[in-house]
């Protein structure tokens, strides 16, 4: 029998991750580069890892999905706007990708394929909703409700990260103020810890995690700040979406105890006892991988549903 295949494309600021899932959802083959800045070597660096593929893959690829960090606009078919890639800005990517793409493929934020993939192939797998953040250096987020994702009107749902926890918070790369990204993300454990001790030597949230597991004040504190608004996040996503699973995913999930504990006590003091007690919040399951296994599960979604 003949075993098809899905690719998929994770595109980061610092990493393109590319990889195939096949029909049974497992990931057969994966690869990454170095991002390149420019628009010319993204494109080149694309073509070159979509030929490889191509030639490694165990059998006939159906569909390739895309995951881009930014805004992008399902009904402009562009991106608007990238924080990694300005050389994105208003590029139509979809020609350019047409030239050697040599089928069905589909764009989509990166948060949101990330959301998708734990729900088709991680820890979100038979869940009807979920809601899932990657906490790292900002905090990505994706909604899958009834069984879907949830894109928004123009495809710019989910961002999480830019809900305001904190109203006198410090300025967000957004524009707004407080985010939970600005208070929960793993640069603010670390200005937490130098704001306290005024050690500017620990620049890693890596750091301040082993001074909070050997018991250090400072670095419990830094924690605690950022589970408490974080923890107001969650309570918002529960109060208001009323979803089965919140997946947390990122560099920080093990630092489980320092953050996500209290993240969790907190979210069940600002949420309704019912709704809270119906939600799993647990660890994502796929890593790295989310984003390229949701670009090809939701790739393949969108090309069976054309036919
Ligand atoms: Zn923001």
């Amino acid at each position: 029998m003949k075993t098809y295949c899905d690719a998929g494309f994770d595109i980061g600021g610092t990493r393109l991750k590319y990889g195939l899932i096949d029909s049974e959802g497992r990931l057969v083959l994966k690869g990454k580069v170095r991002s390149p800045e420019a628009m010319a070597d993204i494109l080149a660096a694309l073509e070159e890892a979509w030929g490889s593929l191509k030639k490694k893959a165990p059998g006939p690829i159906r569909s390739c999905g895309f995951g881009i960090a930014g805004f992008y606009s399902l009904k402009e078919q562009k991106i608007l706007q990238s924080p990694n890639y300005p050389s994105l800005n208003g590029f139509p990517l979809v020609p350019a990708l047409r030239k050697f793409i040599d089928v069905p493929f589909r764009i989509g934020n990166d948060a949101n394929m990330a959301a998708y993939g734990e729900f088709a192939h991680g820890a979100g797998r038979g869940a009807r909703s979920l809601v899932l953040l990657t906490i790292g250096t900002g905090i990505g987020s994706g909604i899958i409700l009834d069984g879907k994702l949830w894109e928004g009107e123009g495809g710019y749902a989910g961002e999480i990260g830019h809900i305001t926890v904190n109203p006198e918070g410090d300025p967000c790369n957004c524009g707004g103020r407080g985010c939970l990204e600005t208070e929960a993300s793993a640069p603010r454990i670390v200005k937490n810890y130098q704001a306290l001790t005024g050690r500017t030597d620990v620049a890693d949230s890596r750091d301040v995690y082993l001074l909070a597991k050997a018991g250090d004040p400072a670095a419990l504190e830094s924690f605690r700040k950022c589970a408490y608004y974080l923890g107001i996040g969650l309570g918002i996503v529960i109060n208001l979406l009323n979803p089965e699973k919140i997946l947390i995913g990122g560099g920080v999930v093990s630092a489980g105890k320092f953050l996500l504990g209290p993240a969790v006590e907190e979210a069940r003091r600002r949420s309704h006892r019912i709704s809270f007690a119906g939600c799993r919040i647990e660890k994502a399951s796929l890593g790295n991988d989310a984003g390229l296994a949701g670009a090809a599960a939701w790739a393949r979604l969108k090309a069976g549903s054309r036919k």
